[in-house]
This record gives C-alpha cells, sequence and structure tokens, in this order.
C-alpha cells in the first residue's frame, strides 16, 4: 500500500465497479446521458454519518429508471453497498450522495436507436451540498418567479423522474440572479406553481398548508414535510396553486434534500412574513432536523466497509 493513496476528500465516485476520487470519475462524450440528456438520478444525503431515507430515495430512483425505460444490472442492494462503500471511502459525514442511470454509448456506432445503447449506473458523493447557501437560509431566501420563461410541461417531459433537462430552470436563475434574488421558481402555462431548481415550494395560509400537485419532482423532502405536517396537525393539501394566490401567503417555504424546510421571504415584490421564518416553517424545519435522530428514518453508514 502506497504511503499516500489517492485523495477521496473531496469526494468519491463508483465508475464501472470501481471506486475512484471524485476529480477522476469520467463518462463518455458518446453518452446519450450527456448528448440527449437521457439519463435519471436521485440525490440521497448523509448527515452526521447517517443515511436519511435511503430507500425512499431507492424506491423513487427505481421508479424513475422504469419510466425512462432503462436497464441497469445493479440490484438494489447492491446499489445500497456502493452507497456505503464510497461514503466510507470519502470519509464524509456530511454528504451529498448521487445515484445515475444513463441511456449510455450504443453498441452499434452510430446508431439512432436507444435500444442498442448500454445502460449504466453510476454513484458519487461529495461534502454536503446546500441548495440554498447557509447565508441565504438564516437571512431568507428570495426567489424571482420569471414571466419569460415556464416549467417545462409533464406532458412533454416527466417531472417525477429526476432528470437533468435544466434548461428552463437554467433560463429562470440567470434573470434570477441578474437581478439579485437568490434562486427561481416557475409557472406552468395555466399559472400554477410548479417548482425549482433542485426544490419544492408550499405556502401556508391562515393556518393551512398547500403545495403544487402536479407539474413537479416529487421530492422526499415535500414528502417529510407532508408527514410532519400531519404529525404536528398542521392541515397540508396538494392542490394547483396559483402563482396569485401563492402572492397572497402568510408564508412560504421550499424543500429539498439540499437543506430541508428553508423559509422563502420574498417572492419578486412581494415579502412574507415581515422578512423573517413563520411559525410554521420554523416548526417544520426544526423537526426536519430532529427526524434525522429517529431509527425509522435512519441508516448509519457503514465506514468499516470502504469497497476495496
Ligand atoms: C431533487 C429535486 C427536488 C427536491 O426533491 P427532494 O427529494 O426533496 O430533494 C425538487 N425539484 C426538482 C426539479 C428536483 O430535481
Amino acid at each position: 500500500m502506497d504511503a499516500v493513496g489517492p485523495d477521496f476528500s473531496k469526494g468519491a465516485a463508483w465508475m464501472a465497479g470501481e471506486i475512484v476520487p471524485i476529480a477522476d470519475a469520467k463518462i463518455s462524450v458518446l453518452d446519450w446521458g450527456l448528448t440527449h440528456s437521457d439519463i435519471t438520478y436521485d440525490v440521497v444525503h448523509v448527515w452526521d454519518g447517517v443515511f436519511f431515507r435511503m430507500d425512499d430515495y431507492l424506491d423513487r430512483f427505481f421508479e424513475s429508471i422504469a419510466k425512462l425505460h432503462l436497464d441497469v444490472p445493479q440490484t438494489r442492494s447492491e446499489m445500497r453497498e456502493i452507497l456505503h462503500a464510497i461514503v466510507a471511502r470519502s470519509g464524509l459525514q456530511r454528504s451529498y450522495v448521487s445515484l445515475v442511470a444513463s441511456r449510455g454509448v450504443p453498441g452499434i456506432p452510430g446508431s439512432r436507436d436507444p435500444r442498442d445503447c448500454i445502460n449504466h449506473f453510476y454513484a458519487w458523493c461529495v461534502p454536503f451540498v446546500w441548495v440554498f447557501t447557509e447565508e441565504m437560509v438564516a437571512r431568507g431566501v428570495k426567489l424571482m418567479v420569471p414571466d419569460f420563461v415556464q416549467r417545462i410541461a409533464p406532458e412533454a417531459v416527466d417531472p417525477t423522474a429526476k432528470n437533468y433537462h435544466w434548461g428552463d430552470f437554467t433560463q429562470g436563475l440567470i434573470a434570477a440572479k441578474q437581478a439579485h434574488y437568490d434562486n427561481t421558481v416557475l409557472v406552468d402555462t395555466n399559472g400554477n406553481v410548479t417548482e425549482g431548481p433542485g426544490f419544492n415550494i408550499f405556502m401556508v395560509k391562515d393556518g393551512i398548508v398547500r403545495t403544487p400537485r402536479r407539474g413537479m419532482l416529487e421530492g422526499i423532502t415535500r414528502r417529510t414535510a407532508i408527514e410532519m405536517c400531519a404529525a404536528c396537525g398542521i392541515e397540508c393539501v396538494e392542490e394547483d396553486v396559483l402563482l396569485a394566490e401563492m402572492m397572497e401567503a402568510d408564508e412560504v417555504f421550499a424543500t429539498t434534500t439540499g437543506g430541508g424546510v428553508v423559509a422563502v421571504v420574498q417572492m419578486n415584490e412581494r415579502v412574507f412574513s415581515n422578512g423573517v421564518a413563520g411559525p410554521v416553517t420554523s416548526q417544520l424545519s426544526q423537526l426536519y432536523w430532529n427526524w434525522h435522530e429517529d431509527p425509522k428514518f435512519i441508516q448509519p453508514v457503514n465506514y468499516q466497509v470502504s469497497g476495496e
């Protein structure tokens, strides 16, 4: 064994059976995952040495794989072992862990038939990623809802399969950043709020919580928020939410694996709850981290098995 081995501290990836430092993880330029965004992924997190709701993320990942008619050889338990192995190798206690299934490269060069592609799975982990920076979370997030770009229609690209089709989000993000907002949320063609790049959105009005029901990814953090509402005796409804209705909210919050339940204090010109996190948001946000100690949801990383 070398005295100084490769550096896994910035993350580790499992690529075709081998664990490599994150910087060395590569896919082919011919991969349809790259050339056609023909790829699905999921993101689970490790917080203080434990995976949170890993089986729920795996369920969603396998559903996404089926929706895209992908076929990867790894079983669920093999994937679980791979995730433990890469996090163990990195040594990370708080980590953003991605599972990816890609269409791959056609076995027949130049083929335009998706069935000729050799689908493949890979996975990688890096230090925990905050979708909203800790500074944004502390002061409350400001979102821009642009009027010149809409969320891609669910009839066109199924948003319930987590995907890399970010053309709409990226346009929104650029506009938001240029106008000094933190992030963006997109509406659909009917003016209903959908979601942002990597997060779902909720509103609270007169003590009732509402969140969009379609046109967005069904986030695991969204589900956790809905379950937390039930546990706290707060009414929570999944239904269409017009942007105009959200603008009348008492509180707005975002949910994401990359940070939990986060207060949104401004959308476009409108400021919510006097520019600070409202009571329902604060309660759910706190409970989210408390649930990271509930054995029902967590699985300790096996740091002893490093996949050698
Ligand atoms: C990942 C993601 C979310 C949030 O889902 P979580 O499972 O809670 O992390 C919401 N919207 C989009 C587009 C996403 O990619």
